[in-house]
Order: structure tokens, then sequence, then C-alpha cells
């Protein structure tokens, strides 16, 4: 196939890039680095198969030549208010790239008579009153709180991938991605894992917002990945839950992270870091994903930090 991938220079569309050129795709990459890094492409300059467009696509978005598939990954995505690349410092682009730029890439799947995957997420879940999270569960989002230029855009956009899908017949996926970590993540996009792991690595004692009692689940990149293509190759139209399944205080999180990295420096704790629509508990729900794709993540948590650990080192300039 040839397949445009939205965001392809973010943390998961760039290990998409990998994984569909892997499979012998031709991967046309499209992102305007608002969040994401032209380091995450840089691999693939010289590859045949690649090719990249620099744009932003809330606004009309041309391919030359034929597509077979388009993988909508690109917004903004940490929730974290302390960030300049989370959504919290950047509401109008996350609307705008869930809203417009699904809408825009829904338009050109159409006219090429391609499938379309969206990047949905667990967010549309809120805060949630249903635990695990079932796909048939409807969430609880506050339509005006602090989270909601992500959470409610890309309600919008599965509502629209539906739509699409039921009035012109368009072939659609829709993905709900759980909280995802491993290399390539944005150093400082002030996410749970990029905080931690670089606070460890550093020697210093690991911020816990509020008293780190709020729960969730990690899965490494590679697992996410993976469901992601099994999804994409199958005939599902209805959202599919990809995340891992084990759900851990954050508290429990920080001093793995501790723990794996020998960092003695200990945990701080940070009362106001978050608004109070901080999720209180998440944990995916994959029995879709089981039944339908025949997926299960394999990476446990201590491994997935051992292989993140050589990037971040990297970034951070220490051996
Ligand atoms: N968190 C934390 N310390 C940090 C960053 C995040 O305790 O330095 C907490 C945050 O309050 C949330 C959880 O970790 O409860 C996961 O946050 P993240 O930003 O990774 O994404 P979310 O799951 O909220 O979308």
């Amino acid at each position: 196939m040839r397949i445009l991938i939205t965001g392809a220079a973010g943390f998961l569309g760039s290990h998409l890039c990998d994984q569909l050129l892997g499979d012998g795709h031709e991967v046309i990459g499209m992102d305007n680095f608002v969040t994401g890094s032209p380091d995450n492409i840089a691999h693939l300059a010289n590859n045949e198969k690649f090719s990249f467009y620099k744009r932003d696509v809330s606004n009309y978005i041309f391919v030359p030549g034929k597509v077979d598939a388009i993988l909508h990954f690109a917004s903004p995505a940490s929730p974290n208010p302390l960030s300049k690349s989370g959504y919290f410092n950047l509401p109008i682009q996350t609307m705008k790239a869930g809203a417009l730029g699904t809408h825009n890439c829904l338009g050109l799947a159409r006219t090429q008579d391609a499938r379309f995957l969206l990047a949905s997420t667990s967010e549309i879940y809120g805060d949630p009153e249903v635990h695990p999270q079932v796909e048939t569960y409807a969430g609880n989002v506050d339509p005006v709180g602090t989270r909601a230029v992500y959470d409610e855009a890309k309600r919008f956009a599965e509502s629209l991938t539906m739509a699409y899908h039921r009035f012109h017949n368009v072939n659609t996926r829709i993905v709900r991605i759980f909280n995802t970590y491993g290399p390539r993540m944005d150093l400082e996009d002030g996410r749970a894992l990029p905080n931690l792991l670089k606070q460890a690595l550093l020697g210093q004692p690991l911020t816990v917002y509020g008293d780190g009692g709020q729960t969730r689940s990690f899965c490494f990149v590679n697992d996410l990945v993976d469901g992601i293509v099994k999804l994409l190759y199958s005939d599902e139209h209805f959202p599919v839950n990809i995340g891992n399944p084990i759900e851990m205080t954050i508290l429990q999180f920080a001093e793995t992270i501790n723990k794996i990295t020998g960092n003695k420096a200990g945990i701080t704790y940070i009362d106001d870091a978050r608004s109070a629509r901080d999720p209180q508990r998440r944990q995916p729900d994959i029995t879709r994903a089981h039944d339908i794709l025949n997926w299960v993540p394999k990476v446990d948590l201590e491994e997935g930090i051992r292989r993140t650990i050589p990037f971040f080192k990297q970034k951070l300039g220490i051996a």
C-alpha cells in the first residue's frame, strides 16, 4: 500500500512509519513540527519508499498520486499545563488538528477510496466512572474543562469518522490509544514517563502530582504499534482500545523508575501542577483487541523502561 501518516514526525507517527516501511509499504509522512521533531524521521531521509511533506493538516491537504491508506496521528497530546508542547498551551491548534484535520483526511480518503485510521484516545472516556474502560462506555468529559480541547476534538473526530463510514461508506478504523511510552518521546512534553525518567537519570527527586494514588496503565510503543497495524489490516470499523491492561498508581510507577535507574533521590510530591480533571483511574479493557485482532501486549514495564533509557541518555548527553 501507499500510506499517508499525519503526525509522522511525532512519537507514535515515526514508529508507525518504521513499522509500515518494514512491512514493505510506501510511506508518505506529513507533519508541521508543532510538537513533532525532524530528528524522529531523520533516519528515513534516504529511504526510497519514504517521502515527506511539511504541512498543517488543519488546512486543505493534497498528496500527488494514489493513496491507499491514511493514518491520522497529527495532534498535540500532552495534558501537562507546564509544558509548552502540551495541548493546554496549544488549545486552538489541538481542536483544529482533531476536527478540521480529521475532516481533511476523511475527505482525502473518500476521493482516493483509501482506508482511514483515526488515532483516538482513552481521553474520550474523560475521568471514567466505569472501570476498566470498555469501548461501549460513552465517557465522562466536561466540554468546558481544561482537557476539553483534546478530549472533545477526539470525540468529534470519532463521530465524523463514523459519519463518513456510514454515509459515504469510507473504510474507517478507530483506535483508542492508552498511555504509551518508549524511545522518541519528547523529553519536554511534561508527561509522566518523560518527566520521571529524565529526573531519575539526572539523579533528581521524581515529581509525583497529588498523592500519586491516581492510576494509569503504560504500554511500550512497539506493542502499541503492533496493535494499530493489526487494526489497519483488519475489517473492524468500531473503536478498539489498544493499551497495556496492567494498572498501577503513579507512585508505584515512580518507584519502579527509581528502582530500575538506581536513583537515590526519592520522590517529591507536588500539589497543584495539574488541573482537578486529572483522571483518577485509567485501565483499558482489551477484550476486543484480543478477540478481533488476536493482540495482547508482550513487553513488561521493566523491560520497556530499560529499552527506553538509551534514547533518554542520548538526548540528555549522559553516558
Ligand atoms: N504525573 C506526575 N508527575 C509528572 C507528570 C505526570 O505525577 O511529572 C501524573 C499526572 O498527574 C497523571 C499521570 O502522571 O496522573 C499521567 O500523566 P500524563 O501527563 O503522562 O498523561 P495522562 O495520562 O494524564 O493523559
